[in-house]
């Protein structure tokens, strides 16, 4: 029988990585829910749906809505999903800094999280899926079986998100990574629609000092259970 497992927690705690590792090991679908903000994020940059002080340009973007087409293919060099918007793949384009300073205000607009949760739900109805985000134990999913609350220290969640854009030769700065790590945090928990914080029933992990290897034996722990 497959169950919803509902992987949620702070930004760059390593839950795509256990999440996409979990998903491969037992066969199960993956769903990486940031990189669907992280998209609707990307068009609204390209778009100027941002006014100068960051803040969003909500009618307009509610207008555009029906324009932002978010989907996921397997690449199969990497064997994990790649993010496609509107037919292009932006999987590198979405995890620069530029998109990550500008995601948590998008995300805290309600129509655009309506829109991406009921998306999400559809993804993840025939179950067999490990969903990692920040609302799925809570909102998407709060019937998931399996309910896992990743922490770590913001220095060793900055210090992850650096050493990542370095491998992939993308521009990195310890310090504006790690003050967006934090304004994240602080947006995210703040918000007034299905903000940031971990299901009653969710099972907490703070990874600060496991290597991948131990996050992944604990998690299959927890899966066989
Ligand atoms: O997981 P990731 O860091 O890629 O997520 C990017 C941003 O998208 C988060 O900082 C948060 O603002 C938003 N997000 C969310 N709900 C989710 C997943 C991501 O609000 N389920």
């Amino acid at each position: 029988r497959k169950i919803t497992i509902a992987i949620d927690g702070f930004s760059s705690c390593g839950k795509s990585t256990m999440a996409k590792d979990l998903a491969r090991e037992i066969g199960y679908i993956y769903v990486d829910t940031g990189a669907m903000y992280r998209s609707v994020t990307l068009y609204a940059l390209r778009h100027q749906l941002f006014n100068e002080d960051g803040s969003v340009k909500t009618s307009e973007l509610e207008k555009e809505m029906p324009n932002i087409k978010i989907s996921f293919q397997l690449n199969k060099e990497t064997g994990r999903p790649d993010t496609y918007l509107n037919g292009e793949c932006v999987e590198q384009e979405i995890r620069s800094l530029e998109v990550s300073s500008h995601v948590s205000p998008i995300a805290a607009v309600p129509f655009v999280r309506e829109a991406l949760v009921a998306q999400q739900q559809n993804l993840g109805k025939d179950k067999g899926v490990v969903m990692d985000g920040r609302d799925i134990g809570t909102t998407v999913f709060p019937d998931a079986e399996l309910k896992i609350f990743v922490t770590a220290s913001s220095e060793v969640r900055a210090q992850r998100r650096f050493d990542e854009l370095k491998a992939k030769g993308m521009p990195a700065d310890y310090d504006d990574i790690k003050k967006n790590v934090e304004e994240r945090d602080y947006i995210d928990t703040h918000r007034e629609v299905s903000p940031l914080k971990k299901a009653d029933d969710a099972i907490e992990l703070d990874n600060s000092k496991l290597t991948i290897a131990e996050q992944k034996e604990w998690l299959i722990s927890h899966f066989n259970h």
